[in-house]
């Protein structure tokens, strides 16, 4: 089975990471392949541009066996829709279990991604939750998809919806963009190389850190 986790990535975190790793060994995934958003459809345009969040995510992948930062949404014009992201990977497999992998918040506005009910004649939908979460009301269409045995998953290519419990680590982007921010240290919230590449070009500085940059 090859596994899609998809996101902005701006910048790739372990809360990404160490979720990817878990899965990848709870599903027994081939591949894990992590795709950047170039244009995200349900959010303003990350200022950090598409093909330096997947230098991060390459940097971030390097080390791990079966883990690919994947290109595909860069190289295609107008908004990153992920039913398309996952026909191209249909096509590239056409008899392999595909399982998407998203987080309880991205999977909170599911029902809103472009022909959203598509996604699942691509792939199964695997939402990555903290322990005891339950359920709340799911539309029909996702009732009636929703499986509680793994094993179903690889009984058939696609077409499932699945709840799977990670260790969930309280980390985002959106917090370590603050902190750079604010001058302090990312460390320990992202892999090394990925912070070494957020200096040497100097992302996420604020506007007055930028100009001192500059200025030095
Ligand atoms: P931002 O803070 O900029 O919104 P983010 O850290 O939430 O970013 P995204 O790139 O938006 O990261 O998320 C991509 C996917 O990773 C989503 O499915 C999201 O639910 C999941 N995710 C993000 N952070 C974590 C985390 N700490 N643990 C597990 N999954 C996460």
């Amino acid at each position: 089975m090859i596994g899609i986790y998809g996101g902005t990535f701006n910048p790739v975190h372990f809360g990404h990471l160490r979720t990817a790793l878990e899965v990848s060994e709870m599903f027994g995934l081939q591949q894990l392949r992590m795709i950047p958003c170039r244009r995200p459809p349900h959010r303003g345009q990350p200022e950090v541009a598409a093909d330096m969040r997947l230098a991060m995510l390459e940097l971030a992948c390097a080390d791990t066996p079966g883990f690919y930062a994947d290109r595909r949404e860069l190289d295609r014009e107008g908004p990153s829709y992920m039913v398309d992201t996952l026909a191209s990977l249909r096509m590239e497999h056409p008899q392999s279990g595909l399982l998407l992998f998203v987080g309880l918040d991205a999977f909170a506005g599911l029902t809103a991604w472009h022909r959203w009910q598509s996604l699942f004649d691509y792939a199964h939908v695997v939402v990555m939750t903290r322990p005891q979460f339950v359920a709340a009301e799911l539309p029909v269409f996702l009732r009636q998809r929703l499986c509680t045995d793994s094993g179903q998953l690889r009984q058939q290519p696609a077409g499932l919806l699945f709840f799977q419990t990670v260790t969930a680590l309280d980390i985002s982007a959106t917090r370590i963009r603050a902190l750079i921010g604010a001058g302090r240290s990312p460390k320990f919230l992202l892999p090394d190389a990925v912070i070494g590449y957020i200096r040497h070009h100097q992302l996420y500085l604020s506007s007055e850190q930028d100009i001192e940059c500059k200025q030095n």
